[in-house]
């Protein structure tokens, strides 16, 4: 059974936001800005390719209730979901990073060979 779904289970504790039936939000272990929260679906998906419109349909509003919950709707945070390999996922269950409570950087986040779409 994946990392993910032991949290789930309550095998594997986490410091958890918020739940519902279908959907569970925790802070990352290793948080990389003053807020970093992982939102994951309780049913095993395996990454965002894998989603249905209906499930994406359903962890919109609970993202969105929790950025207002924490206070992030207005000053704004930032959604990121890594998808596989290159997209750099190291756990393979979905989650929705949501990063905030600073002005976030924008770093580069692969060599200059980007610029060659330009
Ligand atoms: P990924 O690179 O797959 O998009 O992100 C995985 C995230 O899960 C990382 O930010 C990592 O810090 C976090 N993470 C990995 N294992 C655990 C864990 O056991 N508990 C919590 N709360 N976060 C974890
Ligand atoms: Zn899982």
């Amino acid at each position: 059974m994946c990392i993910f779904c032991q949290i789930v289970k309550g095998e594997i504790p986490c410091n958890k936001v918020y739940e519902n039936d279908e959907f569970l939000a925790f802070h990352d272990i290793n948080p990389k800005a003053p807020i970093h929260i992982l939102v994951i679906p309780k049913e095993h998906v395996e990454k965002f390719q894998d989603t249905t419109p209906e499930m994406m349909a359903k962890i919109t509003p609970f993202i969105q209730e929790i950025a207002k919950t924490l206070e992030l709707d207005k000053r704004g945070y930032r959604l990121i979901v890594n998808n596989g390999d290159d997209g750099g996922q190291e756990v393979m269950h979905l989650h929705f990073h949501i990063l905030g409570g600073t002005k976030l950087t924008w770093p580069q986040l692969a060599p200059d060979e980007s610029k060659k779409y330009l």
